[in-house]
């Protein structure tokens, strides 16, 4: 079986967005820099954020089943993506590649 690394690699926060259109909400995305998941399937790790794992999951299927090369060229390395959640207010931008040899 493959196993990917995603890894936190950006978190970033659009304040004035957040304040003209967002309800105030507890629990947002709760990642924190550098945080890292290994997985080996397409379960959700415990403690990724759900929308997060919605947007890569596609990119994450893909890699686990040894594809790869998205967009024709896009990534340096052909068996990873650079994938960020769908919150809008908040993205935070998710690097997975493969790590089983
Ligand atoms: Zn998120």
């Amino acid at each position: 079986m493959k196993e990917l690394k995603i890894t936190v690699k950006r978190i970033t926060e659009y304040k004035d967005l957040m304040e003209e259109y967002e309800n105030k909400i507890e629990h947002t995305c709760d990642m924190r820099l550098g945080q890292e998941f290994i997985i080996n399937g397409l379960n959700k790790p415990q403690g990724m954020c759900d929308s997060a794992w919605e947007s890569m999951l596609p990119f994450v299927k893909t890699l686990l089943e040894g594809g790869g090369n998205f967009y024709d060229g896009w990534m340096k390395n052909p068996f990873s993506a650079m994938i960020s959640c769908n919150d809008g207010f908040r993205p935070v931008s998710f690097y997975i590649e493969r790590v089983d040899k």
